[in-house]
């Protein structure tokens, strides 16, 4: 049957990335994230944010705005505002009346205490937890009777999640417990609260880390005891550290916007990420529209990926390269900004051309802070001990004398380069004789590139500036 326009294509995907803001945005959570937003452009459809801010103790509005600004840096955008899940509790109790209307689920009415030796029994007998008001009329409590709601569930039988990573993982009922879906204040448990809210975004793909895996059983149980279609599922190995366990602190950053102070860019990162666990051949850099025609869950491997930092230090160095000049000029200079450098108007002025000149050799923006640094010293530079000691009196005059010549020289790399092999020649010596000297004296002791291109990247005025002021400092 052909459908009329505007009415919404049934098979549309809809994907959906629903983290709790109990922490920060974990890198884990961010591919999670993009590999939901990969899969919805792959397929055309809708990627969806979903905060599950149920657990109130522990949810926090800081950590809403951390994950949200962490998904907007990283470039990572759902197609619609964000669902928050709390606001939805009278929904999830509807959900909960149509399960006991329908015979899903049932009102068990056994204290509190009672049920806690019913757990206890149920595991040391090997058996999952079922109340005995399962099979009990309701009318038999008193009313009124505090009471949490259970999930029906079958109690035998297969539960089996077609995976779209793992494969079929099949469960066996009588392992599932009666689900506790409504608890006795009236405040709707997590699986069921996620069951309903996937439903009804109309998710079709539930894309997440495979800690969840076992709830998809459980999730499948309640889809059904509410005739609802049960979604794909596509459980995402974990990330692990560059030694194969677990990626915890010891590993080094974890949260997205470490990631961001570290000076990566978001697009070296996405792409990065994109890479734990998927790839296309070799393809190593690729763009976001490459990434999208290419992407399938499917595809993505069953075993954990491996965090490697030199692997994503050598794609933000090849970003880095293509990246526009007065963009990484700005991040350049929050670096030095936050690092509590002082930056005059002036030595503002050549911090462009610096960062193009540079920007080859940084696998960071906080190396390209280290690596400009020099530029933005202001007269007169601190030496370091090492350019002190450089500076006997043989080199201090062969310096004075250097600069003269340099005052007449043209200010360009090629020119200056012919100069100072000329003034070495004059000499009789090599450059090594005073080049370090030199360089220590224009730099202050910072990394700088060659002697040419740091004398042109500090302009004429400034540059001999400097070697005056090391001449006269060094008595
Ligand atoms: N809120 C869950 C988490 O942060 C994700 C639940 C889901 O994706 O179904 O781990």
């Amino acid at each position: 049957m052909a459908l009329s326009p505007g009415f919404p294509d049934p098979m549309t995907v809809v994907t959906r990335f629903a983290p709790s803001p109990t922490g920060s945005l974990h890198i884990g959570g961010a591919r999670t994230a993009l590999f939901n937003q990969l899969y919805a452009r792959h397929t055309g459809g809708k990627f969806l944010l979903r905060i599950e801010d149920t657990d109130r103790e522990r949810s926090t509005e800081a950590n809403v705005q951390i994950i949200l600004d962490g998904l907007s840096w990283l470039g990572v955008t759902p197609d619609a505002e964000p669902v928050f899940q709390f606001a939805r509790a009278d929904r999830h109790r509807e959900a909960v009346a149509a399960m006991l209307a329908n015979g899903g689920a049932y009102r068990d009415f056994t204290p509190p205490a009672e049920q806690d030796a019913e757990r206890e029994r149920a595991r040391a007998e090997g058996r999952v937890v079922r109340s005995a008001w399962r099979d009990r009329d309701p009318s038999e409590a008193p009313p009124g009777a505090p009471h949490v709601v259970r999930l029906k569930a079958p109690l035998d039988g297969e539960t089996v999640v077609d995976d779209l990573i793992k494969g079929q993982v099949t469960f066996q009922n009588r392992e599932l417990d009666d689900l506790v879906v409504l608890r006795t204040d009236g405040s709707p448990t997590y699986n069921l609260a996620v069951v309903a809210d996937d439903h009804d975004m109309g998710v079709t793909h539930v894309i997440r880390g495979d800690d969840h895996l076992n709830n998809a059983a459980r999730q499948s149980l309640i889809y059904q005891a509410l005739g609802w279609e049960v979604p794909a599922f596509a459980h995402l190995p974990l990330i692990h550290g560059p030694d194969g366990a677990k990626l915890s602190k010891r590993h080094g950053a974890q949260a997205v916007g470490e990631f961001a102070d570290l000076g990566y860019l978001p697009e070296a990162l996405r792409n990065y990420l994109a890479r734990l666990g998927w790839g296309h051949g070799d393809d190593e850099i690729f763009s976001d529209s490459q990434a999208e025609a290419w992407f399938d869950v499917k595809d993505v491997v069953k075993a954990p990926a491996r965090l490697d930092w030199a692997k994503l230090n050598h794609i933000n160095q090849q970003y880095i390269r293509e990246a526009d000049n007065d963009r990484l000029t700005e991040l350049t200079l929050a670096v030095h900004q936050g690092r509590g450098v002082q930056v005059s108007a002036d030595r503002l002025a050549s911090l462009p051309a610096v960062v193009a000149l540079v920007k080859e050799g940084a696998q960071t923006t906080l190396q390209l802070a280290d690596l400009t640094l020099f530029a933005l010293k202001s007269r007169p530079l601190a030496l370091d001990s090492k350019t002190q000691a450089q500076l006997g009196e043989e080199t201090r005059e062969r310096l004075a004398r250097l600069r003269d010549r340099l005052t007449a020289s043209k200010w360009e790399v090629p020119a200056l380069e012919v100069e100072i092999r000329a003034f070495a020649e004059a000499e009789g010596i090599g450059i090594g004789k005073f080049g370090p000297a030199l360089r220590g004296v224009l730099s202050g002791g910072a990394p700088a590139p060659d002697l040419a291109s740091t004398l042109v990247s500090l302009g004429r005025e400034e540059a001999l500036g400097r070697i005056d002021d090391a001449l006269s400092q060094v008595q």
